[in-house]
């Protein structure tokens, strides 16, 4: 059957990895594995310079369309002035918004190869595999009233607000739930119900979802308590599900967990439609445009391959896939090959492209 794929590079190494994309979107089809048609769109300081937004709507259809959006990264010195309604990452909060990304999904994964560039000691992190769901479009960074006041005395206050319905919950539940039935059922779900609100009702809808997933181990995890266990015994979990605030925090501190940004890949998908049971979804590494190596060849493309791998494993179902490209890069790794940012003494330094292509032939 064929599947439709929406790919917007973006800005800076956003081009340059996103090319990689398209050389293994070729030999997918050309092994006759996959089916893939595909269009390219402009998002970010390249949809500014050529429609003034950073996302046009007739792209932005095109993102609605397709079975699923590869997005390289956004942004730029080039375009740090623009309006601030128009800079690059409103390009990415739009397609958030309007394609309802609401869960957010982080993996942090280890590859033996590069254990020692984790920052904690080898033992506890080789062989890692975590992955963070994290609630993407509500929370305290969406919550009404977020506002600065004056208090007329030479004071200010600041409010936000951290706010969830039931209904937001419970989805973000289920999709950690669904999700760890592929891996290893067992979810923590992580919230501050001792001293938030918010947190203790995060923990009933929790509970309640749990019981339509009897074969799943759900455990309560205070959020501070979570960020301590990543960083003591960080193999102790498989999925966490959390908020969006708390999700922020934790991802982050995960995926330091195995090394270097530039393998850090990342997807979000929104509620499966009522009539084919498909998500939405979008998978992005997780590092921004790099303008500092842009234009130099190299960028260090596995966080786009293993976003990629991520959209084969959850928008496609194609797991063996999957499984491969991501043996594939750990092989590569294992071979000694290391774009500069992931360089070690005794390896061999390659390009972009020349990464890539090792990757590919693995395949
Ligand atoms: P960055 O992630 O672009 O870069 C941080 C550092 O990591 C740089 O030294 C960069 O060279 C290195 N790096 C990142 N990805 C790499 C890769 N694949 N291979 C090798 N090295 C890599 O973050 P930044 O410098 O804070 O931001 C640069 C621009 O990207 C800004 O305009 C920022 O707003 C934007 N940004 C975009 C996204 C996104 O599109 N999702 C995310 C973060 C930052």
């Amino acid at each position: 059957m064929t599947q439709s794929l929406f790919l917007l590079p973006g800005d800076g190494i956003g081009t340059e990895i996103m090319a990689e994309v398209e050389k293994l979107i070729a030999h997918l089809n050309a092994s006759g594995k996959t089916d893939f048609v595909y269009e390219t769109g402009l998002v970010g300081g390249a949809a500014y310079d050529a429609h003034g937004v950073a996302i046009s709507d007739a792209d932005m259809d095109k993102a609605l369309a397709a079975d699923a959006v590869i997005f390289g990264a956004v942004g730029g010195p080039k375009w740090d002035d623009v309006p601030y309604e128009h800079r690059p990452e409103a390009g990415l909060l739009r397609l958030r918004k309007d394609l309802g990304l609401f869960a957010n999904l982080r993996p942090a994964i280890c590859y033996s190869a590069l254990a020692e560039a984790s920052s904690l000691k080898r033992e506890l992190v080789e062989g890692l595999d975590i992955l963070i769901v994290r609630e993407l479009t509500g929370g305290v960074y969406f919550g009404e009233p977020k506002e600065i006041t004056e208090l007329g005395n030479g004071q200010k206050r600041a409010v936000d607000t951290q706010v969830y319905e039931s209904y937001e919950i419970d989805r973000i539940a289920r999709v950690a739930f669904d999700l760890a039935r592929t891996r290893g059922k067992k979810v923590h779900s992580a919230d501050k119900k001792n001293v938030m609100k918010s947190g203790v009702l995060w923990d009933e809808v929790v509970r309640e979802a749990v019981k339509d997933y009897p074969d799943i181990e759900l455990h309560h995890i205070l959020a501070d308590n979570a960020a301590m266990q990543l960083v003591r015994n960080p193999k102790q979990f498989d999925v966490m599900v959390t908020d969006n605030l708390f999700g922020d925090i934790l991802s982050d501190a995960a995926a330091m967990l195995t090394g270097s940004l530039g393998m850090l890949p990342s997807a979000s998908l929104g509620a499966p439609d009522p009539e084919t049971g498909k998500r939405k979804a979008m998978y992005e590494p997780v590092h921004g445009s790099a303008p500092d190596i842009a234009g130099q060849g190299v960028a260090n493309p596995i966080a786009m391959f293993a976003s990629f791998s991520m959209a084969l494993r959850y928008s496609f179902e194609m797991i063996e896939l999957a499984v491969a490209l991501d043996t594939a890069i750990s092989d590569v790794l294992e071979d000694g090959l290391r774009t500069g940012d992931i360089m070690q003494t005794g390896c061999r330094k390659v390009t972009t492209a020349e990464m890539a292509d090792a990757i590919i032939a693995k395949l």
